[in-house]
């Protein structure tokens, strides 16, 4: 898969049952739909903010920044803010196919997640994205 950034080839990196996509340039991450629920899921974070159908449903937000395509269907994907400190400009694919994430965001808005279980969901994320990010070599 290419990156919808810079067009690079993507690696697919997988760590407790999650897939996803990383762009070593840019070091953007794509998460299919399926596989961003899992990984909330596997973390015990609520789905609200970054499940799929609220990000499609919201409204778009108007943005400066270059309109990207799905690397999977390859039309426009949709820009949606998430999270509020800060706000995460992120692009949705319109069909659903998954969510793109510029170098960080993921690690901005996952901590703003709150956790279903009185755990500490948010430092496992954080570890896990750091885990991520190591194996990629
Ligand atoms: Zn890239
Ligand atoms: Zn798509």
């Amino acid at each position: 898969m290419k990156c919808p950034t810079c067009h690079n080839m993507m690696i697919v990196v997988e760590h407790e049952h999650v897939e996803l996509d990383y762009c070593p340039d840019c070091e953007g991450v794509w998460f299919d739909a399926g596989e961003l629920e899992l990984l909330l899921e596997t973390m015990q974070l609520q789905q609200s903010i970054l499940s799929i159908d609220s990000v499609l449903t919201s409204q778009e937000t108007k943005s400066k920044e270059k309109k990207r395509k799905c690397p999977i269907c390859h039309s426009k994907m949709k820009k949606a803010t998430v999270g509020h400190d800060p706000e995460v400009l992120i692009d949705a694919c319109s069909r659903g196919d998954g969510l793109w994430f510029d170098a960080g965001e993921v690690g901005q808005i996952i901590t703003q997640v709150p956790s279903t279980q009185d755990v500490d969901s948010q430092g496992r994320v954080i570890r896990f994205l750091g885990e991520v990010f190591q194996a990629r070599d």
